[in-house]
């Protein structure tokens, strides 16, 4: 496939991609995709007549957020994304002059993105073995990192849907109570020690009903696509606070998320087998097939004056726990799923240091700065930097990725 539309050299958005979103001009919402720096606006589309024989429903893409489309069903959803593959292919079978004198196409600079989807339930896992190994040997006991539950069943909580925001908004360092080592009572003040997790989340695309369980087998039919997310976390504010139930305050003052749903057809030519899951899982954790995507992460911190560097190099393939088994895990005592709730696999970190995918790691409890271009070192992070963390698939000349997922704290 290659399309009309110009797509510069490691564009995310290249013919093979066509992700969802939602942008906003002016005032007023549409459903979109982008093709290299052109946003293709899919409520005009459904003025041509390139969606002929869906049947779909008047102003579906006329709305501010995709739950009504994804709410279609699969078959309608991956028809659609066929149907403008085609039409953006040179020589495809449906002709390429059908957008003009409409206006489908839009330059990126001209629109802003918008969170593309109502989030209904946000729930974080604790997925990456390295991770929570990581968080093991520096705050319990080296030879016993992993809590004992932890390879029977992925770990998760129930997060806070309704400050999850899309890349670009800024984030308010957040205030909170504080338990200074060596103090005899809790202050409180901003956090000292904002952090970020780079995370991947995905949507759901199906509703069930209460009772109802989805096994590993058929989770992918359940799972609409994925995003970039940033968990971002306050390590001072969440040291004093999580016993005995876990994150709260230092958890749910935001999370921001990169503004494309990349499908899972999308992402199958990039499978790849996850690590070998030792003890072996009872049953309705087995699944079979390759489960794991060979997405490239990275994280990089901006400065205020535009200084940036590297952090972390991760890859989405380190999970332990696949996203079938974390939705098979979360369903089989009946909890319901809605289309829109977003499901986050908890921090992505590898097996090298290079590869962690949060400061409180990256640095080692504080022990070991980052060196920032500038002169200056972070152990977390400060007021005017921002966070910048992208995703991409790679394989035989195809290139797909996320997109931004960008966050400047502010003080
Ligand atoms: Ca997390």
């Amino acid at each position: 496939m290659q399309s009309f539309l110009d797509i510069p050299h490691h564009s995310d958005f290249t013919i093979h991609n066509i992700p969802f979103g939602v942008y906003s001009k002016d005032g007023h919402f549409s459903a979109c995709t982008r093709v290299g720096d052109t946003i293709i606006d899919l409520n005009q589309c459904a003025h041509t007549r390139i969606f002929d024989g869906l049947s779909l429903p008047k102003g579906i893409f006329n709305k501010s957020t995709l739950n009504d489309f994804i709410s279609l069903g699969k078959q309608t959803t991956t028809a659609v994304r066929k149907l403008i593959q085609e039409a953006l292919n040179i020589g495809g079978f449906l002709d390429n002059d059908i957008f003009k004198g409409t206006s489908v196409f839009i330059p990126n600079d001209q629109v802003q993105m918008v969170l593309p989807i109502h989030i209904g339930d946000y729930t974080d896992f604790y997925s990456s073995k390295e991770h929570a190994t990581n968080v093991g040997i520096m705050f319990r006991d080296p030879a016993n990192a992993l809590l004992p539950n932890w390879l029977h069943l992925p770990v998760g909580y129930h997060g806070r849907a309704s400050s999850i925001v899309v890349s670009g908004t800024e984030i308010k360092r957040p205030s909170g109570q504080t338990m200074v080592d060596g103090a005899d009572k809790p202050s409180f003040g901003p956090s000292k020690q904002l952090d970020f997790e780079l995370e991947m989340g995905f949507v759901i695309g199906k509703n069930t009903q209460l009772g109802e369980t989805i096994s590993t087998h058929d989770a992918e039919d359940y799972i609409f696509g994925l995003m970039l997310f940033n968990d971002w976390s306050a390590r001072d504010i969440q040291k004093w606070e999580y016993v005995p139930l876990g994150p709260f305050l230092a958890k749910n003052f935001a999370s921001t998320i990169s503004p494309w749903i990349v499908t899972l057809e999308a992402l199958e030519s990039f499978r790849v087998a996850g690590p070998t899951q030792d003890p072996e899982v009872l049953p309705y954790l087995q699944y079979e097939g390759d489960k794991n995507y060979d997405i490239h992460l990275s994280v990089d911190i901006v400065t205020a004056q535009g200084d940036s560097k590297r952090v972390s190099t991760s890859n989405f393939k380190y999970m332990y726990w696949n996203m079938c088994q974390q939705l098979a895990h979360h369903t089989v005592n009946g909890c319901n799923m809605r289309v829109g709730d977003l499901l986050a696999s908890g921090t992505i970190s590898g097996p090298t240091p290079d590869a962690y995918g949060s400061m409180l790691e990256i640095c080692w409890k504080g022990t070991k700065p980052v060196q920032m271009p500038d002169g200056t070192e972070r152990k977390f992070i400060l007021d005017g930097d921002t966070v910048a963390m992208r995703g991409w698939c790679e394989k035989d000349g195809i290139r797909i990725g996320f997109g931004a997922c960008d966050g400047k704290v502010i003080g």
